[in-house]
């Protein structure tokens, strides 16, 4: 009995050490032993989420462009697609109009600092006032301050997530899927690329300041469409949280348990962003 109680608990601790590892919550919910659910990373960062139905949020980083992002917007207005762009600061200065279009009809707009910068390698004040300049111009530009912010590179420490979220209230988007249409490799790759990896609830990675990103959407939304996926923006996907199916209870009272979902990021993001 002694020893059946020790590789037992052996087990549980393996387990424990596997979710802990994976980032992900253990699927035996032994719940003598587990801590409970802090507001960890894992509640501010996401980079996908599991959802029930076959939703994706397409993202659109470093704009707005002049004459691209207008191109854009009437190209997901005729699909009636809405989705999230992460714009720079210096560029809504330049272009609030576009904001506020992308704003007005229904796109989600959020933080992506001033000038693109390493926010990781910056002193508090710096990425603050990064911050801070860029959500001032967006609610000049839209009436709203935006509620998510997606760090140039995808760079940033564990310590500024905190800071930042306490201070700003934001949440940290990366993303699952990323095309490197930065690097310019034409549209039909973007295409594929983004064709072969967006699952249900991916958050896709493209830049609508690339002429080649902009070539690949008619074909990518018309394909994307025809696998059957619909669109939202990041905070929708993110209200449709549900708990992944590993952590698919046995009980009633373990689904109330997990009512806040921690959707669990899927992979480490590459230098896009
Ligand atoms: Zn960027």
């Amino acid at each position: 009995m002694f020893i059946f109680r020790f590789y037992f608990i052996c087990f549980a601790g393996f387990i424990a050490t596997l979710a802990f590892a994976t980032g992900k919550e253990s699927p035996t919910q032994s719940s003598e032993k587990r801590e409970p659910p802090v507001a960890t990373e894992d509640s501010i960062t996401f980079s996908s989420v599991h959802v029930d139905e076959p939703y994706i949020a397409l993202t659109f980083d470093d704009g707005p462009s002049a004459t691209l992002t207008p191109k854009l917007l009437d190209l997901l207005a005729a699909h009636h697609i809405k989705a999230t762009f992460f714009v720079i600061g210096e560029n809504v200065a330049e272009h609030p109009e576009i904001v506020a279009r992308a704003a007005r009809e229904g796109h989600e707009i959020g933080n992506h600092s001033w000038s693109h910068p390493n926010l990781a390698k910056m002193s508090d004040d710096n990425v603050r006032s990064q911050l801070r300049r860029t959500d001032d111009a967006i609610r000049g530009a839209t009436g709203n301050r935006p509620t998510l912010l997606r760090p140039p590179y995808g760079s940033i420490t564990a310590r500024e997530k905190r800071w930042i979220h306490d201070e700003f209230g934001y949440r940290i988007i990366l993303w699952d899927v990323d095309p490197y249409d930065w690097k310019r490799p034409g549209p039909a790759v973007v295409r594929n690329r983004i064709l072969k990896e967006t699952h249900r609830g991916s958050i896709v990675l493209s830049h609508d300041i690339h002429p080649g990103t902009i070539e690949a959407m008619p074909s990518t939304l018309d394909a994307l469409e025809a696998k059957g996926f619909k669109f939202v923006t990041v905070s929708e996907l993110l209200r449709m949280a549900t708990p992944p199916p590993s952590r698919a209870p046995h009980s009633a009272e373990s689904i109330s348990a997990s009512a806040t979902p921690s959707p669990a990021p899927s992979q480490q993001p590459s230098p896009s962003g």
